[in-house]
């Protein structure tokens, strides 16, 4: 192995962006103050990609004075200006794509067709979804409930929102943050993940350039003890929305609970991957080997359980297997590269860790290595299917996050679908059927916030993502996301114009 050195201007263009420091505050770049540096590393090689100052505490509390300034004016604005904003914002980024792709792909490791084809104008489709949905901020109707009255709901921002992301698709979870509350006149604090800053940075710059006002987008970078904790406790947040493990969410939601605020958690996910044995075997092989291996595994939706009905399990594992060697490993930036590393080595080692402990009670079709050769200073990791795994076990209780698939068979209809639903998450699942009884059932009783039939995977700004159970509460992208960044008003207006009313007799004197 040899020592990587920095990542070299072809790779990492963007680099004189960051030259004032990462921190987005105000509509600048500011260097953090806590004193501690973090550096960003190219995971398909090793090099330095950035070296920043990490925020303290200082720069939590300047970032959410900026938002607090900024807030009367945004709320105040018109949805009209609001949505004009956001559509400028929505062509600035489509300006930057390729920018924007490239240092996702540096970041993170993704492979340049993944940042091209899905998170990229992923991220430009949801910013024109919300510059039309901002309009549509609707209310219930207005009534004479009581006959003496008039009554009508107001909804209203909820103040200033503090974010935070994880780094999986660092741009997309800065967008699906950001979008819904500045849409609904909020401003926002996010912390993206200390490993990921960079597409958070570039996207809040862009809503500077797009003409957003100075403090309603900000972004404070460093670590979640320190940054992401003085966020959520702050008394000047209103809201904590929250996107990574299950395990930091229950941690900030004591946090945010101590502070009475509203709070949005979107978790980890384990998601079961059900093949009835009338279901198309090319198609169920196909899908299971895009949906586990999406973003190198590291998709909380991602298909991480395939229970597979009996007569079909001997030939899905056999073709789920043989279908993943033949998957590219490879720089993130070359052309027939079809999987990149994981995020870091430390996540790798993880990831291998996992796979080690469930060689003990299972067995591994293929995978369960890192590629060595000249990948060798990469955080790589071959695509792995396990098979013989009991239920119970750590491996399919818990998520791995990485190209890890798990292999199971039943018998019954009833048992497949129990057993899909036996973990303790609910974010996403999927059925493969041709019977339309059998994936109309699916749909009722697989406990998760997304079904998807003959299909894994696919999302879009039009419909709700989020999680049931211990994969938390309420929705990102859709219109439904405005039920967690907007709160309603009752506004009550008296139409009699009398002085003693007739309900104070409750209080004083007789009718
Ligand atoms: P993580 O929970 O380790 O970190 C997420 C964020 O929380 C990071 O920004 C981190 O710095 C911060 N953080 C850590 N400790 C904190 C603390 N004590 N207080 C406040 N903030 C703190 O998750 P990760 O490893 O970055 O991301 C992977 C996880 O995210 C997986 O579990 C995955 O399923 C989940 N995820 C969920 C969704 C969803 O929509 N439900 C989407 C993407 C990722």
């Amino acid at each position: 192995m040899h020592t990587p050195g920095t990542a070299t201007p072809e790779r990492f263009p963007a680099r004189d962006h960051f030259a004032d420091g990462a921190q987005y505050i105000a509509g600048r770049l500011a260097h953090g103050t806590s004193g501690h540096a973090h550096t960003v590393v190219d995971p398909a090689t090793g090099a330095e990609v950035l070296t920043y100052g990490l925020a303290g505490a200082d720069d939590v509390d300047a970032a959410v004075a900026a938002a607090r300034a900024a807030f009367p004016g945004w709320a105040g604005a018109t949805p009209g200006e609001r949505s004009d904003a956001l559509h400028r914002f929505a062509g600035v980024l489509a300006e930057r794509a390729e920018e924007f792709a490239r240092a996702e792909s540096l970041q993170c490791g993704k492979p340049l067709k993944l940042s091209r084809e899905f998170d990229v104008p992923g991220t430009v489709d949801n910013t024109a979804f919300f510059a039309g949905a901002a309009r549509h901020l609707q209310g219930q109707s207005a009534g004479e409930y009581t006959g003496d009255h008039t009554s009508y709901v107001r909804r209203e921002p909820i103040g200033v929102v503090g974010s935070i992301a994880p780094w999986n698709y660092p741009l997309q979870m800065a967008a699906w943050k950001i979008l819904p509350a500045i849409a609904a006149g909020n401003t926002i604090v996010l912390k993206p993940s200390e490993l990921t800053p960079l597409t958070s940075l570039m996207f809040a710059r862009a809503a500077t350039d797009a003409g957003i006002p100075d403090g309603v987008v900000n972004i404070v970078t460093g670590t979640g003890r320190e940054a992401g904790e003085r966020l959520v406790g702050h008394p000047d947040v209103a809201m904590t929305s929250f996107t990574g493990s299950t395990a930091v969410g229950r941690r900030v939601a004591a946090l945010a609970t101590a502070t009475v605020k509203r709070l949005h958690l979107e978790l980890g996910g384990k998601a079961p991957f059900v093949v009835f044995d009338d279901a198309d075997l090319d198609a169920a092989v196909q899908g299971a080997v895009a949906a586990s291996l999406i973003n190198t595994g590291q998709d909380c939706t991602a298909a991480t359980r395939a229970y597979v009905q009996r007569p079909l399990y001997d030939a899905f594992v056999a073709r789920t297997a043989a279908l993943m060697e033949t998957v590219r490993l490879g720089d993130p930036f070359a052309p027939g590269t079809d999987l990149g590393p994981l995020v870091s080595h430390a996540h790798r080692d993880r990831v291998a860790a996992f796979v080690d402990r469930a060689r003990a009670h299972a067995r591994v079709v293929t995978g369960g290595e890192a590629p060595g050769g000249e990948l060798e200073d990469g955080a790589y990791y071959r695509p792995t299917l396990i098979v013989d795994a009991a239920q119970d076990s750590e491996t399919v209780q818990t998520e791995i996050f990485g190209p890890v698939l798990v292999v199971l068979p039943f018998d019954g209809d009833d048992e497949g679908i129990a057993l899909a639903n036996d973990t303790p998450y609910g974010l996403a699942a999927s059925a493969w059927t041709g019977g339309v009884y059998r994936a109309n059932r699916a749909t009722r009783e697989l406990r998760a916030g997304c079904v998807w039939i003959n299909d894994h995977i696919p999302i879009l700004s039009e419909m709700p993502h989020g999680g049931h159970r211990n994969s938390g509460f309420g929705k990102d992208m859709s219109v439904y996301s405005f039920e967690e960044y907007t709160q309603v008003k009752h506004v009550m207006f008296d139409n009699t114009a009398v002085a003693a009313k007739d309900w104070h007799r409750t209080v004083f004197g007789d009718r």
